[in-house]
Order: structure tokens, then C-alpha cells, then sequence
């Protein structure tokens, strides 16, 4: 079993000045949680790194990567990017996009659901349709 064990001092200073150093470098860390997560890691073995999804107030729902401290603290360099961050969830992981409504999805599925599945069917049938129509009224 693995202990919950709280950082050492010099651990979390280590961790918290690599976070400073990279804004400096990178004030705007949009689209660099990836890179970030996985350079800081290897600076700070002694944190996890981890994908999921995170919330954002203003965003909603989006993909990430962050670090995690073995007690579970969250150590993430490029959080600022976010306007409203609230929650992280490593559990969450993107498998793709929905076709029809471009929604995210954990499911590893198409579509989001029956509704999108059928609808965007249907607009496949109508694009075929209207090709059709178009055929026969302009003669
Ligand atoms: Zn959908």
C-alpha cells in the first residue's frame, strides 16, 4: 500500500519555484499543459504527473495535465491559462469529439448520444436529398 506522505519542505519549494521559473519564461502557458507536466516532472520525480479533464467556470469542461503531490495536493504550471479553473478530475479522459454536436467524449463512442447519432443521420440523408431535389427542379 502506498502511504499519503506530505512533502518535504524542500520538495514543495523545489516544486513551487519551477512553476515560477516556467511563467517567467511562459507568462501565457495556453496549450502547453502537456509539455509543461511532463519537463516538470522530471525536474520533481517525487510528483505524479496525470491527464484528465479539469472544469473552468467560464470554459467549461476541458482536457489538461497537471502534477499530483503524494498527499494529493495539485501542482499545475500552467493553470493561470484558465480564467475560472475549479475542479480536477484525473478520472476523466478525452477518447474523442461527438460528430454531431462536437461535444467531448469519455466513451469511446461517436456520438454523444441517440439524439446526436440520429440527427446527424438525418442530415446525412437530407444532404443527399436536397442534392436529389435540386437534380429534378432545374430541368
Ligand atoms: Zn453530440
Amino acid at each position: 500500500m502506498i502511504e499519503a506522505r506530505l512533502l518535504t519542505a524542500l520538495e514543495r519549494l523545489k516544486a513551487e519555484r519551477w512553476i515560477k521559473g516556467f511563467l517567467k519564461v511562459n507568462p501565457n502557458p495556453y496549450g502547453m499543459c502537456r509539455e509543461a507536466t511532463g519537463r516538470m516532472v522530471q525536474d520533481c520525480p517525487f510528483l505524479r504527473a496525470v491527464a484528465g479533464m479539469v472544469i473552468d467556470g467560464r470554459w467549461g469542461l476541458r482536457p489538461h495535465a497537471w502534477l499530483v503531490a503524494p498527499d494529493g495536493e495539485i501542482f499545475d504550471p500552467a493553470a493561470s491559462q484558465f480564467p475560472a479553473l475549479f475542479e480536477y478530475d484525473e478520472g476523466l479522459t478525452e477518447t474523442g469529439r461527438c460528430m454531431d454536436c462536437g461535444e467531448i467524449l469519455f466513451n469511446g463512442k461517436s456520438f454523444c448520444g441517440d439524439g446526436c447519432e440520429d440527427s446527424f443521420r438525418t442530415y446525412l440523408k437530407e444532404e443527399r436529398c436536397q442534392g436529389e431535389n435540386h437534380a429534378t427542379r432545374s430541368k
